[in-house]
C-alpha cells in the first residue's frame, strides 16, 4: 500500500482564497478591513522569514498588515507597552508576537498582556482554557490546521484512536484537546513515554510534533493510519547541503499509512492560512458582525 499524500499547499491555497472572499465581503458590507499586527524582536533568520511570509499573505488576502521590528535588547517593559498600544488600536484585530523571544524577556508575561480577543495565535491562558472547556476562543494555528486537514481527509473522527507525540503548549496539548473535542480516544506521548512504537502502532491517527528528525519510524505505523507530521527539522546531508525533514520517517511510513502529510508542503503552509482565518474571526467578533460564510 502507498499512502495518499495530504497536500497542505493546495489546502492552504484554497483556504486563503476563501479568506480573501470573506475579507472582500466584510469591506463591502461593513467597511471592515481585518488587520494583523506582528511584532518581531531581534534578527533570527527563521523568524524573519516567517514574518515576511505572514506579511505577504496578509496583504494578498486584502487585509491590513502591520509589522513592528524591535531590537534584540528591547526591554520587557517596552515590548509590553507596544502590545498594550496595539490592544487599544481599533484597526488592529489580531496581534502576534513572534516566538521565541530573547532570554531576558518573560514570554508568558508578554503573551498574557495580549487582549485574548486579539490573541490570534491562541496562546493566552484564557484561550487555552476556552479550548479545554468547549468555549469560543482563539485556537492555536498549527493544531487547528492539522484538525482541518484531518477532518477534510477522514470526515468524522469520532471514536478513532489518536496519538499526539509531543506535549508543548503551542502544538501538542492543543492538538490533543482538538482531537478530544472530535471524540477521538487520545493518547499524548512525550519524552518519558514507554514503548512509543507500541503506542503509535495502535493509533488510527498519528500527529508527530517533536522536533526530532524522523523519530517516528515507518514500521511503527498501523496499516492505513492517517499521519500528520508537524515537525520541521533541517538536517545536513553527506554532501554538506541541508534539507528539511519531518518527525516521521516519511519514506517508510508512506508504505504503511493510508494518508500522510509531507515535509515540506504539509502542515507548514496551513499555519499561516489559519492565522489569517483567526484574524478575520477576531475582527468579526470584536465588531460584533457575522463572519461571512
Ligand atoms: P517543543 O520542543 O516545545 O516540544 C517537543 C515535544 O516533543 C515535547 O513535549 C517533548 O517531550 C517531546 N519529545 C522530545 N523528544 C522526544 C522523544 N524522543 N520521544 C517522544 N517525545 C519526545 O516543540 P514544539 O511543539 O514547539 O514543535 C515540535 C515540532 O513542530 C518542531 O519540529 C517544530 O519546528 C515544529 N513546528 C512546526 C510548525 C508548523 O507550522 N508546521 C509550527 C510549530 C512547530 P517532553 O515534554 O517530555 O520534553
Amino acid at each position: 500500500m502507498t499512502a495518499s499524500i495530504i497536500d497542505g499547499k493546495m489546502f492552504a491555497k484554497n483556504l486563503k482564497e476563501e479568506i480573501a472572499r470573506k475579507v472582500e465581503t466584510l469591506k463591502i458590507n461593513h467597511n471592515l478591513t481585518p488587520g494583523l499586527a506582528v511584532i518581531l524582536v531581534g534578527t533570527d533568520p527563521a523568524s524573519q522569514v516567517y514574518v515576511r511570509n505572514k506579511n505577504k499573505s496578509t496583504n494578498a488576502a486584502g487585509m491590513n498588515s502591520f509589522e513592528y521590528l524591535m531590537d534584540d535588547n528591547v526591554s520587557e517593559e517596552d515590548l509590553i507597552t507596544k502590545v498594550k498600544e496595539l490592544n487599544k488600536d481599533p484597526i488592529v484585530h489580531g496581534i502576534l508576537v513572534q516566538l521565541p523571544l530573547p532570554k531576558h524577556i518573560n514570554e508568558a508575561a508578554v503573551i498574557e498582556t495580549i487582549t485574548p480577543e486579539k490573541d490570534v495565535d491562541g496562546f493566552h491562558v484564557i484561550n487555552s482554557g476556552l479550548l479545554a472547556t468547549g468555549g469560543k476562543g482563539m485556537v492555536p494555528c498549527t493544531p487547528q490546521g492539522c484538525i482541518m486537514m484531518l477532518k477534510n481527509h477522514l470526515g468524522n473522527l469520532s471514536g478513532l484512536d489518536a496519538v499526539v507525540v509531543g506535549r508543548s503548549n503551542i502544538v501538542g496539548k492543543p492538538m490533543a484537546q482538538l482531537l478530544l473535542n472530535e471524540s477521538c480516544t487520545v493518547t499524548i506521548a512525550h519524552s518519558r513515554t514507554k514503548n512509543l512504537a507500541e503506542v503509535v502502532g495502535r493509533s488510527d491517527i498519528v500527529v508527530a510534533a517533536v522536533g526530532v528528525p524522523e523519530l517516528v519510524k515507518g514500521d511503527w505505523i498501523k496499516k492505513g493510519a492517517t499521519v500528520i507530521d508537524v515537525g520541521i527539522n533541517r538536517i545536513e546531508m553527506e554532501d554538506g547541503k541541508t534539507r528539511l525533514v519531518g518527525d516521521v520517517e516519511f519514506k517508510a511510513a508512506v508504505q504503511r499509512a493510508g494518508a500522510i502529510t509531507p515535509v515540506p508542503g504539509g502542515v507548514g503552509p496551513m499555519t499561516i492560512a489559519v492565522l489569517l482565518q483567526n484574524t478575520v474571526t477576531a475582527a468579526c467578533r470584536l465588531l460584533g458582525v457575522n463572519e461571512p460564510e
